[in-house]
């Protein structure tokens, strides 16, 4: 597209010049031929004026090789004006292409700036899941978000194609809890007390907070859940292991119960709640799961994060799967890409 464009453009340019050419050449010419001319007048002139001084003769013939003077210096110019348009054609379209070029340039630089701008904007931009801060924009409304654009370990995945094998076996020591309840904007979170731990490849992670997402983020085989809980545990070094549990339309659960009954009025203000929760009635019997690296769900998206999404679902009833729906209709990040990493799965 840009080739023709460029070929009419350098078209243009020779075309442009070229009738000046003829124009001042013929001026030129014009100019030669009349001081020529006067010449040739001059010595006609010169054969009818015997009577003139020899004075006046000498003034003539100064003034004639002062003609000849310019005429040959009119020649010398225009001789070096065709050299120029001949060599003017090669050149032009170098300047013309350089000309055309920051256009072609101008995105990225313009994209530089949008980056910039939007960088800068950061502090006061807030990520959603649809609209001007949905999830395509994360990357760029702070550059601590990065990851959420360039990243290649992103969650959450459509897990497939996961290679069969004996997991290390996913022991939870759970225990009833101190818990409170957020309403963070862009989920419902239940705060837990201490105390909670997982035990997975020979590593101990202690469960800091659960939330839920709706529908699921998480695919199976590209089979998604009406939601997902997350139970985010981190171990000694701040290395994060996240819990997957889906969720799918069914009985009332007991322990999601409790949190909306202790879901807060206010946003932002965490709730305690009066009784203690014991997070062990969440999970589904089957402990088989499958496992990948990936990322955080939410800005800032950092990498690093094992995922352990449990096989079997639990289930939730029609009426608490609405109460969340009116707080949160959809708060599910897309599906990432793949990138070639490794599932593995419980036989
Ligand atoms: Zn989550």
């Amino acid at each position: 597209m840009f080739l023709p464009l460029l070929i009419c453009v350098s078209a243009l340019a020779n075309d442009e010049p070229a009738p000046s050419k003829p124009i001042k050449q013929a001026s030129a010419k014009e100019e030669a031929t009349a001081s020529s001319g006067d010449e040739t007048k001059a010595s006609s002139k010169s054969k009818k004026a015997n009577k003139e001084s020899k004075a006046d003769m000498a003034a003539r013939l100064k003034e004639e090789q002062a003609a000849d003077e310019l005429a040959a210096k009119i020649a010398d110019k225009l001789a070096l004006i065709r050299k120029e348009k001949e060599a003017a054609p090669r050149v032009a379209p170098r300047p013309i292409v350089r000309s055309y070029a920051p256009p072609v340039k101008r995105p990225t630089s313009i994209d530089d700036t949008k980056i910039k701008a939007t960088g800068g904007h950061a502090a006061t931009a807030h990520w959603s899941y649809e609209g001007e801060g949905g999830p395509l924009s994360w990357g760029k409304l702070s550059p601590a978000n990065a990851k959420c654009d360039l990243g290649e370990r992103q969650s959450p995945i459509d897990i497939r194609d996961g290679i069969r094998v004996d997991l290390d076996p996913l022991t939870f020591d759970y225990k009833s809890s101190q818990f409170s309840v957020i309403d963070n904007g862009h989920t419902i979170q239940v705060n837990m007390g201490a105390g909670n731990y997982i035990n997975v490849s020979g590593r101990s992670y202690g469960l800091v907070q659960f939330h839920f997402h709706k529908p699921s983020e998480e695919r199976i085989n590209g089979r998604g859940s009406e939601m997902v809980v997350h139970l985010v545990h981190k171990d000694g070094e701040g290395k994060l292991a996240v819990v997957a549990v889906l969720i799918e339309r069914g009985k009332a659960h007991p322990l999601i119960q409790s949190v909306w009954n202790n879901l807060p009025l206010e946003k932002n203000e965490a709730v305690n709640a009066l009784s203690n929760m014991d997070l062990s009635q969440l999970l589904p019997k089957g402990r088989e799961y499958y496992t990948y690296m990936g990322s955080l769900t939410t800005p800032p998206c950092s990498e690093g994060v094992l995922w352990l999404v449990m096989k079997e679902t639990i289930e939730m009833a029609p009426e608490q799967l609405s109460i969340f729906s009116r707080l949160y209709p959809m708060n599910a990040r897309p599906i990432q890409k793949h990138a070639g990493r490794l599932i593995k799965e419980s036989n």
